[in-house]
């Protein structure tokens, strides 16, 4: 289908590409193009004006930092990027794995970190990795820099803590502590290859195999991408196990509604959360 017409900027900066997202109501950050242009093929999006982020320097790339130690994350950086990147792999075990999992290799070659947070799909893989691993999201916009935690961005089906002025600039991950691992995994729809459900874990145990700390990031069985919290304050203290795990589980799904579509019921995505989460704090463990 052809979309309806519309105007196409290429700015080489930041505030160039601020000021015309405050100039012209309405109109969209391009990154990849795979979300939005889709969108506006199908007629559900009709922007006056398309704002390419490619010629903007500093947007695209992965810098370990110091001070606190973090891995800085460019919003223009491709799936493939982060999937193959060493330190990603390294230190983000679950971001890679999620990024890796998206689509097939044009899918990962063309979409970006900021588009696919940007877009807010409730089934969107890298989500869950970041809610996991205590990521901040970077914007800019007309009334300054933000830095908002993983866990405070989404905010609904295909809604963002985003404002219509604001750019993704970056991604912030604080590097693991020693006995920090993290894993993702996913049930995949074989007709689209998203996750029918995704979960992500970032556990740190002590050497006897206590758990200090875990976080669990969902995607595909809520409304939007979000923490299993009960889970998490079920496992603090525990030892690890597989006994454990399933004890935590039980209680922590509880909460939980799961979205029915035609895919699959909420019952059903409920219950691949249990499993899945299984999977990933066993390979966590594991490490
Ligand atoms: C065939 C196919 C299979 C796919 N499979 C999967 C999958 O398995 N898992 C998965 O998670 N995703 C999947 N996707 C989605 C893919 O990863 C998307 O491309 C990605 O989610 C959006 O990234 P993009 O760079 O293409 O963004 P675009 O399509 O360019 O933009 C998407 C939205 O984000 C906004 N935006 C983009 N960048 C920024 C920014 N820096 N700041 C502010 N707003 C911004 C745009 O204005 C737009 O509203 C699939 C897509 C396709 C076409």
């Amino acid at each position: 289908m052809i979309p309806a017409s519309f105007d196409y900027a290429a700015p080489s900066s930041l505030e160039e590409a601020i000021t015309l997202l405050q100039a012209h109501p309405g109109a969209r950050i391009l990154a990849g193009g795979h979300d939005l242009l889709t969108q506006m093929k199908l007629h559900r999006l009709a922007p006056p004006l398309l704002i390419d982020l490619r010629e903007v320097r500093g947007l695209r790339g992965i810098t370990t930092l110091s001070n606190p130690d973090f891995l800085q994350i460019g919003a223009m950086t491709t799936c493939t990027e982060i999937a193959l990147h060493p330190e990603i792999r390294t230190h983000a075990a679950a971001l890679a794995e999620a990024a890796d999992s998206i689509g097939d290799v044009q899918v990962r070659n063309a979409s970006t970190i900021g588009g696919n947070l940007a877009f807010g799909d409730p089934a969107a893989d890298l989500p869950a990795a970041l809610l996991a691993l205590e990521a901040s999201i970077l914007t800019q916009g007309a009334h300054g820099p933000r830095h908002i935690p993983a866990d405070q961005f989404f905010i609904g089906s295909f809604r963002t803590a985003l404002e219509s002025d604001e750019v993704i600039t970056s991604v912030h991950i604080p590097l693991p502590k020693t006995g920090q691992r993290s894993a993702y995994e996913k049930f995949k729809n074989p007709a689209n290859g998203y996750p029918v459900v995704g979960v992500a874990v970032s556990l740190l145990r002590r050497d006897d195999g206590t758990i200090v700390s875990c976080r669990l990031g969902l995607t595909g069985s809520e409304a939007h991408p979000q923490r299993l919290y009960q889970a998490e304050e079920a496992l603090k203290g525990q030892k690890a196990s597989a006994a454990a795990f399933a004890a935590a589980l039980s209680q922590g799904v509880a909460g939980l509604k799961g979205r029915s579509d035609l895919f699959a019921s909420g019952e059903y995505r409920v219950h691949l959360v249990t499993i899945l989460a299984e999977r990933a704090l066993t390979r966590a463990q594991a490490g």
